[in-house]
């Protein structure tokens, strides 16, 4: 798999290390455990998925992270891509909505060994300012647009990557902090589940 991303473009050899150490096929249910390392995102019930290697190889290539960083994770689902932060960076902050997720996760990064990641349950689109500001951002759901309280928790200097746009495809966008000023790129079109929140979709 990891042969495949770096053939797909995918060059920071952090990103691909990290993906190679993280054991995909623990974090999806069982019954699918011989679909982990296809490039595929795959349901983790309560509506909700894994999202795919890929996207995860590019997303984390996108925060462009060399070690020191505290990281803000919007949407923990399954940990798959906290637990490959976690090896990219010095700290995570990750928020997840649903309950019986957040608890998952949780029980699964321990399972894990990982000690750097921090999952809170609540509402992501409203950041968690206490532990910011932080030096990147990743939304891994899809909203309308950037939520607000993110971009006033993103460091000097911090790169916010994530989908927003429609409901059914998002624009994959990194904002980077300069200043007072927000420089925004498109990296791609994707699709991800909602985000649902105060600054992201209504329920
Ligand atoms: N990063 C995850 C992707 C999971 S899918 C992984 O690697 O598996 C997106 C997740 O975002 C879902 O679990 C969903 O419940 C969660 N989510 C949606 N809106 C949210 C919000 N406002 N705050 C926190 N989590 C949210």
């Amino acid at each position: 798999m990891v042969a495949r991303l770096a053939e797909a473009g995918v060059r920071d050899s952090r990103v691909l290390d990290a993906i190679g150490a993280i054991p995909r096929h623990e974090l999806v249910p069982e019954a699918l455990a011989s679909q982990a390392y296809q490039n595929a995102a795959l349901p983790i019930g309560e509506g909700q998925t894994i999202s795919a290697p890929g996207v995860v190889a590019v997303m984390s290539q996108a925060l462009e992270l060399t070690g020191g960083e505290t990281v803000l994770e919007v949407g923990t689902g399954s940990a798959y891509q906290a637990a490959i932060l976690s090896r990219l960076a010095a700290r995570v902050v990750s928020i997840e909505r649903v309950p019986r997720l957040a608890a998952q996760a949780r029980k699964t990064l321990d399972r894990l060994g990982i000690h750097n990641v921090v999952v809170y349950l609540g509402d992501g689109t409203r950041g968690r300012a206490s532990d910011g500001p932080y030096d990147a951002i990743v939304v891994t759901a899809g909203g309308p647009t950037v939520p607000e309280p993110l971009l006033h928790q993103l460091a000097d200097g911090g790169r916010l990557v994530g989908p927003f746009g429609r409901r059914d495809e998002q624009r994959l966008v990194r904002v980077r902090r300069d200043g007072d000023r927000l420089h925004t790129e498109a990296l791609g079109r994707v699709r991800f589940v909602d985000l649902i929140g105060a600054h992201g979709w209504g329920r």
